[in-house]
């Protein structure tokens, strides 16, 4: 019996999120596997009901869970709302409260969507990353921080790089693990050049790497990946970073792609994770039927992969997408009037993925 916690959130979070759970309930029923699906309120919709964006009750539904499906949080309404209670801190606080300490983000451009992609077709053409980001730890987390007064009037600002040999190993297993089911290579990105603590992160690397004498290890500074990643995309397999390259990285890497409706992430405590699509909620098209679902749905494939290890599964769900798209199926995001190409909205891209899994 594998659970799961449903936070659909707000927006075309709540849209989103139900076509990627009517997907994996059918692929999950057809394969006779059992589940247990229980769903929390977050984010705005919890504001609206209880008076914070989490509640202790929706934490402790995450905690049971095996994974969490999440969808997106935010919206004009709560904009003005002190940051504690903004529906945004939800996201913050389950990332932090399940120490989910390793970002996943893919980033792949399907043949027939390379039109959307604002780089030229020969250079993002076989694109196929994936950016591994350290989540809780580095400069966002490091003490002391904070603005403090000087004698002379002026203020200095303060944050602090900081990480332990622990927190390197444990995020460059992942990303070495990840590697032995792709291509095989992982480049790790610093600034070991200037910050003695990602000379550290190169070190400890490298002595991870010795586990894995089939994985190609290479390193970069951070400023030069940030310029290859535009240069030449396709030669990225697996990256590994701290929290604050990877969270750059990870966002340049996602306009290879093209749309923000077809990425999917997933956060992960070793098997536990959270899974969702790296987009907000839309306010901007959420209740119309607009929303691209794709990035919810390949979320829910990589949750059967990283935290169930049902690869077989996760396959069906990347090849039906693939088909989806190859059959012209496009929401409004990703559609260009080419030939063969039909507009849908979020439930009927939903309803075509499932036929292809009929298939
Ligand atoms: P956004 O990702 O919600 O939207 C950016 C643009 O992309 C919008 O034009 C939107 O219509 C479009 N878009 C996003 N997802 C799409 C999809 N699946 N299909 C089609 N088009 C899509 O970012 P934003 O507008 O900066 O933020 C809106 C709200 O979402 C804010 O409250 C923000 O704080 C919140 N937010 C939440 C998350 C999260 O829950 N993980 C992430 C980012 C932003």
């Amino acid at each position: 019996m594998i659970k799961l916690a449903l936070f659909p959130g707000d927006g075309i979070g709540t849209e989103v999120a139900e076509e990627a759970v009517n997907v994996l309930k059918f692929l999950l029923d057809n394969h006779s596997v059992r589940y247990e699906i229980e769903k929390g309120l977050v984010g705005g919709a919890s504001y609206d009901e209880y008076g914070k964006p989490l509640t202790d009750e929706t934490l402790k539904i995450a905690k049971n869970a095996d994974a969490v499906i999440f969808g997106a949080v935010g919206g004009y309404k709560w904009e003005s709302l002190p940051i504690e209670l903004r529906p945004e801190k939800a996201l913050l606080s389950l990332r932090y409260e399940l120490g989910l300490y390793a970002n996943l983000r893919p980033s792949k451009i399907y043949d027939e969507l390379i039109d959307a992609s604002p780089l030229k077709k020969e250079v993002v053409q076989g694109t196929d990353m994936m950016i591994v980001r350290e989540l809780t730890g580095g400069i966002y987390f490091g003490q002391p921080r904070g603005v403090f007064d000087l004698e002379d009037g002026q203020k200095k600002g303060v944050n602090t790089l900081v990480y332990t040999t622990k927190e390197i190993e444990r995020i460059a297993k992942i990303a070495f693990e990840i590697a032995k089911k792709r291509r095989k290579k992982v480049l790790s990105v610093d600034k070991a050049n200037v910050l003695e603590c990602t000379e550290l992160w190169r070190n400890v690397v490298a002595e991870i790497a010795k586990g894995y004498p089939d994985v190609e290890l290479t390193n970069m500074y951070v400023d030069n990946c940030s310029m290859q990643l535009i240069r030449q995309p396709k030669n990225f397999d697996v990256i590994v970073t701290t929290n604050l390259f990877g969270d750059i990285l990870s966002d340049e890497s996602s306009m290879v792609a093209g749309s923000i409706g077809m990425l999917p992430s997933a956060s992960l405590n070793g098997k536990k994770g959270m899974y969702e699509p790296i987009h907000g909620s839309a306010p901007d098209i959420a209740g119309q039927n607009k929303a691209n679902p794709l990035a919810a749905i390949l979320s829910v494939a990589m949750m059967l992969k990283y935290s169930f290890d049902m690869d077989d599964l996760a396959d069906n769900i990347d090849k039906a997408v693939e088909k989806v798209i190859k059959n012209g199926y496009r929401t409004a995001d990703i559609y260009s009037k080419a030939p063969g190409t039909k507009l849908v909205g979020t439930k009927e891209m939903g309803l075509a993925v499932i036929e292809e899994l009929k298939k």
